[in-house]
This record gives structure tokens, C-alpha cells and sequence, in this order.
């Protein structure tokens, strides 16, 4: 499937010391080892590991993840797609740093 060349949500270079096997597999934002759905609590702890020292840029990041999600999910299936508050409580919501990981 093709991409929206416009949203580059790779991950930031300098955060790549951290292995990245829960990688998010797109277009169904599903993890890369088979948790489930993607950030899956492995990679969420990987992500607040990377970004122990910039969580306005954990935040930043997975707000460019749910946008990206966002557009992948509706192409895939407009009528059964999350609904807008579990999206954003997944993508975002568990970035808040007082907010404990599931
Ligand atoms: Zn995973």
C-alpha cells in the first residue's frame, strides 16, 4: 500500500540505540512480534525509555503516529475503525507521564 510521503514518522536516529522489534506493522498499526495492536506495552516501554529526557517529543511523535493511523485505518475500513478517543488514548493518552502502563 502506498504511503502518504508527506507524514515521516520514522523513528529519530539518535533514539535508535533500543531494539525495535515491536516496530508497528502499517497499514493495520499491529505489533511486529504479534502483541496485538501497535504501541504495544513492550514498545511503549521502549518509547519512554528513548524519550526519558523529551517527553514533549514522545507526545509530538505519537501524534504523528495517530495521524498516520488515523488515514491507514479509514482506507482500510471506514465503518469499523476505532473510535476517535480509544485512537487517541492509544496513541497519546499513555504519553502523559503521571499515566501507567498497561
Ligand atoms: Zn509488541
Amino acid at each position: 500500500m502506498l504511503l502518504d510521503p508527506r507524514l515521516d514518522i520514522t523513528f529519530p536516529p539518535h533514539r535508535t540505540h533500543l531494539p525495535v522489534d515491536h516496530e508497528a506493522i502499517r497499514p493495520l498499526w499491529h505489533c511486529r512480534s504479534g502483541c496485538g495492536i501497535w504501541p504495544c506495552p513492550s514498545e511503549r516501554m521502549r518509547l519512554r525509555a528513548a524519550y526519558d529526557d523529551d517527553p514533549v517529543g514522545l507526545s509530538v511523535y505519537m501524534a504523528g503516529c495517530l495521524f498516520g493511523a488515523t488515514g491507514d485505518l479509514r482506507r482500510l475500513d471506514r465503518c469499523g475503525m476505532p473510535r476517535p478517543d480509544a485512537l487517541f488514548t492509544r496513541f497519546v493518552g499513555w504519553t502523559r507521564r503521571d499515566h501507567r502502563l498497561r
